[in-house]
């Protein structure tokens, strides 16, 4: 997907971006190229797949959702997907960078730094170790950083009373969403529903899945990160 089609799939979907938008992707795209080669940030490294895979999907997440003035967290956010788009894209929204892997956020300076992007902060930390973040959040998103119900009892507890958390998923999201039930429930959140897009060249399906938090989140969670794993809710 070039640049071109990108701008007029956005554009279909009712999504605007500022003016200085798509220069700053292009440079992004450059800088993942380049660092792709020093480090492996990301397996997708064509440009026009990059374009397609990467910030296609990642953009899609503004279709029908206000973002403005809101404070957002990323999860494992490796080379910025989808937390430095919606900074970039949503000026006045607040966000924050999670990933355990420090070598990560050497790019996302670089790119931080080279695109001037002023409402993105970093933290070098495990996501279900932000004790400091309790009830903190607006709104949470995660792509490909764990299963569906893991995912949830880490953001459940960052996430201010009533705010969102937006997993995105792949053709299984149904498979995971059947298998977080009794997470949803001792977590106290309400599942919001499922948007699905199917990705125009690739022709791959992404689903964005919307919880909210409709109660305090019990203090025994987020657990070590240990039991998550071993004894998923
Ligand atoms: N969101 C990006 C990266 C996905 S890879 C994308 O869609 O392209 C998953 C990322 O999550 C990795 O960068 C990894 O370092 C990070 N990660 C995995 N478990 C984590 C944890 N418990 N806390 C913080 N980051 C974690």
């Amino acid at each position: 997907m070039d640049e071109a089609k990108l701008i007029s799939v956005l554009s279909g979907e009712g999504i605007n971006l500022p003016e200085d938008f798509f220069p700053k992707l292009k440079v992004y795209a450059e800088l993942l190229s380049e660092w792709n080669e020093k480090m492996n940030l990301t397996a997708i490294t064509d440009p026009e797949t990059v374009y397609e895979k990467h910030f296609l999907d990642c953009l899609l997440l503004l279709k029908n959702r206000d973002l403005n003035n809101k404070e957002i967290c990323d999860l494992g956010s490796g080379a910025g997907f989808p937390g430095m788009l919606l900074a970039l894209a949503v000026p006045s929204a607040k966000i924050t960078l999670v990933d355990a892997t420090k070598k990560k956020f050497l790019f996302l300076e670089e790119v931080q730094k080279t695109l001037q992007i002023p409402n993105v902060e970093f933290h070098i930390g495990r996501a279900e170790e932000m004790k400091e973040f309790r009830d903190h959040f607006d709104i949470l998103t995660c792509r490909g950083f764990a299963a569906l119900r893991i995912f949830l009892e880490v953001a459940a507890p960052i996430t201010k009373r009533k705010g969102l958390i937006i997993a995105m998923k792949g053709a299984k999201a149904e498979e995971e969403l059947l298998e977080a039930e009794k997470a949803i429930k001792k977590l106290r959140l309400d599942y919001v529903g499922a948007d699905r897009f199917v990705l125009p060249e690739c022709q791959q399906t992404r689903v964005e899945l919307t919880f909210r938090k409709t109660g305090p989140t019990d203090r025994k969670y987020p657990r070590p990160w240990k039991d998550i794993l071993e004894r998923p809710l």
